[in-house]
């Protein structure tokens, strides 16, 4: 921005004050603008659009406080957020993507197929739109709404460059965690522009049962994806995050945990467990509390930090794994045969 107003022959402190202007105080206008000439914003207005990138849809409430937010894209496309009301914070659940090209088979988005990246804006204003709605109550981001963050890199980075950066939204990198089904690659080139918080999605603790579940295994194995993430740069005192959805009778047995102990023990690292969501047509259910319960057990014996993700906003949809905007299922793979993934 600044690059850009020098050449056009404006001062350089504009490009702060126009990003103050429009992410500290939400200014959805050039004419709002009152410590700019009537000739700067003329010209601004003249050279670029200032607006929201989406309109908020639908708003649904869950018993449990969980609000879920349908939005609908300039195009007419439709993606879905979510806020989750917790003790001492407020954590908004966004998407990266219209679908997703991954194809895990426990997730609905992955049913979809995917249908476009969102751009860094319509990122961004997943945030803006729901905090601004909430009285500027949204203290954490997680990237596990819809789409896989990493297959939408560039756009990403640009969304979470602005997040943090002191003229812009000032978010701390500390609030902020993306969450990843493991593109190898692209977790190192991410740690090398950003260090946010990190979750990868696990889900299974050996190949041949993960290249089942998640198509993606096939092109980076386990192996490369720990060994990918254990270097990638979290902020100061944070751990990096593995998920690991149970899905009953498919990941959720004693042998499963006991390697995912194995596997992951000396690493500091904490694990998410994350009871399976039900969502038809999705053909997995979820296991018993005894058997999530057991399965943690085995991985606290191994040293590992282990939390069970309290479910929430099932009965709007709007826990993970259930969120498609009402967009139909393309496929639904059976868990044998899951094909590769396109990206
Ligand atoms: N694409 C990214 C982020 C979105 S999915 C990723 O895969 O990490 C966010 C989380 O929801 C992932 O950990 C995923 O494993 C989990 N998930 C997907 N479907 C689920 C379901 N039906 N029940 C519970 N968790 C699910
Ligand atoms: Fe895509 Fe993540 Fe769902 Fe897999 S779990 S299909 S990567 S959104």
């Amino acid at each position: 921005m600044e690059k850009f107003l020098t050449d056009k022959g404006l001062e350089r402190f504009r490009a702060r004050q126009l990003g103050k202007w429009i992410y500290r105080k939400g200014a959805r206008s050039f004419d709002e603008m009152t410590d700019l000439s009537k000739d700067t914003r003329e010209f601004l207005k003249s050279t670029f659009f200032l607006g929201d990138s989406m309109e908020i849809a639908e708003e649904q409430l869950s018993v449990d406080g969980t609000r879920k937010f349908l939005f609908r894209l300039l195009d007419g496309k439709q993606i879905e957020s979510v806020l989750i009301p917790e003790k001492d914070r407020k954590t908004l659940c966004i998407s990266s993507q219209v679908g997703c090209a991954l194809g895990c088979t426990f997730c609905l988005t992955g049913t979809i197929g995917k249908i476009r990246n969102l751009t860094p804006a319509e990122i961004l204003d997943q945030y803006m739109l729901v905090n601004d709605r909430s009285g500027g109550s949204v203290t954490n981001i997680v990237f596990m709404g819809m789409g896989e963050p990493l297959d939408n890199l560039e756009n990403l980075v640009r969304a979470l460059k602005t997040m943090m950066d002191e003229n812009f939204l000032g978010l701390s990198p500390k609030r902020i965690t993306v969450s990843t089904s493991g593109i190898v690659p692209r977790i190192k080139e991410l740690g090398e522009q950003v260090s946010v918080n990190l979750a990868v999605s696990l889900n299974a603790p050996r190949d041949e049962l993960r290249n089942e579940i998640m198509p993606i295994n096939k092109r980076y194995p386990i192996r490369e994806l720990i060994k990918a993430s254990v270097k990638f740069p979290v902020p100061p005192r944070k751990a990096l995050m593995f998920e690991y959805v149970l899905l009953s009778k498919v990941n959720d047995s004693d042998r499963d945990a006991y390697d995912l102990g194995y596997l992951l023990k000396g690493i500091n690292c904490k694990i998410n467990l994350i009871p399976f969501n039900e969502a038809s047509p999705l053909p997995y259910r979820q296991p018993t509390r005894e058997r999530v319960l057991r399965f943690q057990e085995i991985l606290v014996s191994f040293g590992i930090n282990v939390r069970i993700r309290k479910s929430k906003g099932r009965d709007i949809l709007g826990a993970c794994g259930q969120l498609a905007a009402a967009y139909p299922s393309r496929k639904i793979k059976d868990a044998k045969g899951a094909a590769g993934a396109h990206l």
